[in-house]
């Protein structure tokens, strides 16, 4: 009790827990609404991780909406959208790369449509120094949110560890900016779904042979999906997946042939020479995304197999969804965070279904898995729209999903077009078992985004 009542006290109106990219961008979109921030950041105990570097277009646009990138980004390398290369199945790859589908953002949405990948690293120093600079915002550096209080009135108190020793902190609002394996999420006991895919290799090599440069390439094989892009200076990025049980050496041989010649060679040089960062992935479903007086934001609220590249666009949503419903509750914290909640889980949703889906269509083994895998690439191969639309879902541009419902629905009836084909090589039973497969997900996707209609309709009329 003595020592209790010797930790020092300091009263602020928003504590964000983490000073990654979600912490950063919800700082930015808060302070300017008059609020005094104080962000909390350990500092990473583990060295360097692979992380997320990839930044689709709304991302990019979320962030200089937030003041914290320039118009003028001299960050990184610009993205126009994915270069996909599907599985050879064991042929020769070519630097060619004559089987690639592109799939570019938005066109007719003019300039400033375009992405960009920025070393990790260097965008999150980037973030963090520059939100230190806005009016209201205060950074603790090398300091961590130890324990959350519940007080009487429901709201919580987070008590912090600094250097100088512990401070209790309270505020109308804490953001659990904490990453994937969040502990404000577990101090305040929300629950989450967890599992965990895949372990991540990454190795950073001369953009020289890069193939499709300026373009986020994305390779797909047996042993997972592989990843490269530029970062800018010369410089790209590898990563690749290693499956859970799998033998490592043997799947980043496998990742290797999936590249052409010129490009493998460089790679190879580099896994020879140093040693690659990695990561897990996993997918994180928390049971709800605030409590109280807490909002989850970034990974915290929940992340999912980084095949799509959205997590870093999906924290600067977040953000700029946050902001907004404070802003419209006048605020109000706990009417904008009924509003967040309900604006998240929409978001979520569609965000998780689709990489959910892809993840299984091109990694699962079962042929109603290749047959959608091929109706995947049959579709992107034969309509121009559809490869814009899909890349819209893909980068979060369009969340909607009955946008989803509605696109995996045209891949579905590329079934009919490969028919021919797919009886000569596989079974019709195959087929006939994949088409229904496709017909119930469809309708799955329908009756999700109707009960979450539902639920919100129920929630604006409590
Ligand atoms: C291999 C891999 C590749 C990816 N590729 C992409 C990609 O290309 N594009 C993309 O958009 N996304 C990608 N992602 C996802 C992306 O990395 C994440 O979505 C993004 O980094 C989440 O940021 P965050 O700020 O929520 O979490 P984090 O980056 O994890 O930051 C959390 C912060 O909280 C701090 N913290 C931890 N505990 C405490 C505590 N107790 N108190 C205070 N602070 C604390 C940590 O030090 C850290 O700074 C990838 C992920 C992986 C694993």
């Amino acid at each position: 009790m003595q020592e209790k009542e010797m930790v020092a006290r300091q009263d602020v109106d928003v504590l964000i827990a983490g000073g990654g990219i979600a912490g950063s961008a919800a700082a930015a979109a808060l302070a300017p609404l008059g609020l005094k921030v104080l962000i909390v950041e350990p500092g990473s105990a583990h060295g360097r991780r692979l992380a997320g570097e990839l930044i689709h277009p709304p991302g990019i646009n979320g962030l200089r909406e937030l003041g914290l990138l320039d118009g003028e980004l001299d960050l990184g390398a610009p993205v126009q959208g994915f270069a996909v290369f599907p599985f050879a199945g064991g042929e020769p790859v070519t630097d060619a790369c004559e089987s690639t589908v592109l799939l570019p953002y938005d066109e007719s949405q003019g300039t400033g449509t375009h992405g960009q990948a920025i070393e990790h690293r260097l965008l999150k120093d980037h973030l963090l120094d520059t939100v230190q600079g806005f009016p209201g915002v205060t950074v603790w550096s090398g300091a961590r949110v130890t324990e959350m209080e519940a007080g009487t009135k429901g709201g919580y108190t987070a008590l912090v560890r600094t250097e100088e020793g512990e401070i209790r902190v309270d505020a109308k609002l804490m953001i659990g900016a904490d990453g994937p394996m969040s502990q404000v999420r577990k101090m305040i006991g929300i629950t989450h779904v967890t599992q965990r895919y895949s372990g991540m290799m990454g190795v950073e090599v001369d953009d020289i042979h890069l193939p499709h440069k300026g373009f986020g390439n994305i390779f797909l094989n047996p042993a997972g999906v592989s990843y490269a892009y530029g970062i800018g200076g010369g410089r790209a990025r590898v990563m690749f997946e290693i499956l859970k049980g799998a033998d490592a050496k043997d799947s980043i041989q496998t990742h290797l042939n999936a590249f052409p010649p010129s490009f493998r060679r460089d790679v190879e040089a580099e896994l020879a020479e140093g040693k690659p960062l990695a990561a897990a992935n996993y997918c994180i479903i928390p049971a709800q995304s605030v409590k109280h007086n807490v909002a989850l934001v970034g990974d915290a609220r929940g992340c999912c197999h980084p095949l799509t590249a959205s997590g870093i666009t999906a924290a600067v949503k977040d953000a700029l969804v946050l902001r907004d419903a404070l802003r419209e509750a006048k605020l109000d914290v706990p009417a904008a965070l009924r509003q967040y909640s309900r604006v998240c889980a929409r978001l979520q949703l569609t965000r998780r279904t689709l990489a959910e889906e892809l993840r299984e269509a091109f990694l699962a083994e079962t042929p109603e898995a290749l047959l959608l895998s091929q109706c995947i690439f049959s579709y992107w191969r034969s309509s121009p729209r559809g490869r814009v639309r899909s890349m819209a879902l893909l980068s979060s541009l369009d969340s909607s999903i009955f946008s989803l419902a509605y696109q995996y629905g045209l891949v579905a009836l590329q079934a009919f077009r490969l028919l021919p084909e797919w009886v000569r090589n596989h079974t019709l039973g195959a087929w006939h078992r994949g088409v229904l497969l496709f017909l119930y997900k469809s309708f799955k996707f329908q009756e999700a985004a109707l009960r979450q209609r539902w639920r919100e309709l129920g929630a604006y009329a409590e």
